[in-house]
């Protein structure tokens, strides 16, 4: 089965969609920006590991499962983790509470986007691994005369970067910004070692308590990392000077994307960082902005307590990955109908291929609501054909057999099966002897627990509605 297209991406630099050349086809490489682990993940985070993961296993398929590299970096160094371990573990010592609170909430993310059945990327390195490679970076920063020294802070300085003119990019192209408005536009409070108001640090004192480090050269106390430098860092030391594919939510163009760019390209005199550059939507819930305040925050973990992985899988991908997205149980729900009728229709499919139908939106910028269009479409043609269940696995679903499946369905809803079909039975006896009082009774007894019944020709099916 030919696919006649190309991969296409829409790169938020150039603001267009671009035929995908990898660097290197053997060895086709993406970043991901990963979570700062200090609290459970919230469905907004879920977004770009489901996306990137369709992406990767696109190119997987595309390019051969050992050809592509992706990694997620783990921000383990951050204020927020540092408040939290201090107001969770008042008792120990700083460094402790720090790591106990990095590994507890490392081990719960893992745990929800296992979930959620997105492959593990090739490497998630942690950010306090990757000081050596942040010095070595800022220390050649500090020599190019694009970052300077000043009361144990270093600083970058994107009027040096864009006064240097040489191969580098400008500084403000990837979030579409001008320097010079950025000037105008600052903050004139600002902090007293700071040359100009734009500068952004890449390295920066510890509190006494605060997990240090022995800083770049020029600098006698130990200090610790700002945040954009560790990617800086991950990207360089595990997918090379330049690669193929970056991404992350959209809010992390600016400052955190442009800066990651502004550093590498002036540490290793690149025109690019990265030759894409990707980024989802935001996602918000049941029309409003996701926050504490307003108690609508949900955390992956709350949603897996009522729903299988699978299910948020799906609902997040009938949303293209660059659109917002509206998140409601609504939705949900019919997410959960749809896994339940391709769960059951693949039950005893033959071995197959993925639908050529399927895979071409997803070449196409990764259009996932016209490939679950194409899955209903091949669903309705077909019925459970092994291509269909194919396709439902390239894109990670089918993960559990249709009767495990079922039988989490029945436990999360506590019906029993066999229960279920004694009253079917008692009601198609009813019917028979024209007693439809009793056998309308059955029906809403069934409907009380959860099950809806479907009459044809063959018999009398059933399934949880909730
Ligand atoms: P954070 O831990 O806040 O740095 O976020 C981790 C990842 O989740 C980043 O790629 C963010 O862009 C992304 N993200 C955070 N909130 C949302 C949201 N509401 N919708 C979509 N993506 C989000
Ligand atoms: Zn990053």
């Amino acid at each position: 089965m030919g696919i006649h297209m190309e991969l296409r991406l829409y790169d938020t630099l150039t603001k267009e969609k671009q035929p995908f050349r990898p660097l290197d086809p053997k060895n086709v490489r993406m970043y991901v920006c990963g979570p700062t682990v200090y609290d459970f993940a919230h469905i907004g985070n879920a977004r770009p590991v489901i996306v990137f993961d369709v992406l990767f296993r696109l190119l997987r398929h595309l390019y051969g499962e050992t050809h592509v590299k992706y990694v997620r970096n783990i921000t383990d160094v951050d204020d927020k983790i540092n408040d939290r371990a201090a107001r969770d573990y008042p008792g120990l010592p700083l460094n402790d509470a720090i790591r106990k609170v990095t590994e507890e909430t490392g081990k719960q993310f893992h745990a929800d986007v296992d979930a959620l059945r997105a492959l593990r990327p090739s490497i998630e390195p942690r950010a306090t691994e990757h000081i050596g490679e942040m010095r070595e970076i800022i220390e050649r920063l500090v020599k190019g005369g694009f970052a300077y020294v000043a009361e144990d802070h270093v600083l970058f300085s994107p009027q040096a970067m864009n006064a240097a003119n040489k191969v580098l990019p400008r500084y403000g192209a990837l979030s579409n910004r001008s320097l010079d408005e950025m000037i105008a536009g600052a903050r004139v409070d600002v902090a007293p070692y700071k040359r100009d108001n734009t500068d952004f640090v890449l390295w920066k004192p510890s509190k006494p308590g605060e997990p240090s480090w022995p800083s770049p050269s020029g600098i006698k106390a130990e200090g610790r990392p700002g945040w954009h430098i560790e990617c800086s860092a991950m990207a360089w030391k595990h997918l090379g000077e330049q690669f193929d594919i970056h991404g992350g939510g959209i809010d992390l163009v600016f400052p955190h994307h442009e800066n990651e760019v502004a550093q590498s390209c002036c540490a290793f005199h690149q025109s690019r960082m990265a030759n894409v550059w990707m980024h989802n939507g935001f996602l918000q819930v049941e029309s409003e902005k996701m926050s504490k305040s307003l108690g609508n925050f949900i955390t992956i973990r709350d949603l897996l307590a009522d729903w299988p992985g699978e299910v948020l899988r799906l609902n997040m991908l009938k949303t293209h990955y660059r659109s917002p997205i509206d998140w409601t149980l609504k939705s949900v729900e019919e997410s959960s109908k749809t896994l339940d009728d391709w769960y059951r229709v693949t039950a005893d499919a033959p071995a197959g291929q993925p639908a050529a139908s399927v895979i071409e939106p997803l070449l196409d910028d990764l259009n996932t609501p016209q490939t679950i269009a194409a899955l209903h479409g091949l669903r309705n043609e077909s019925g459970g054909s092994g291509g269909l269940a194919a396709s439902l696995r390239l894109l990670g679903f089918l993960s559990e057999s249709a009767a495990a499946w079922e039988g989490r369905k029945q436990q999360a809803s506590g019906v029993d099966a066999g229960e279920v079909e004694r009253l079917i039975a008692e009601r198609t006896a009813a019917r028979a002897r024209k007693d439809f009082g009793e056998s309308d009774r059955i029906r809403d007894q069934l409907a009380a627990m959860g099950v809806a019944i479907k009459d044809s020709k063959a018999g009398t099916t059933w399934e949880f509605s909730r």
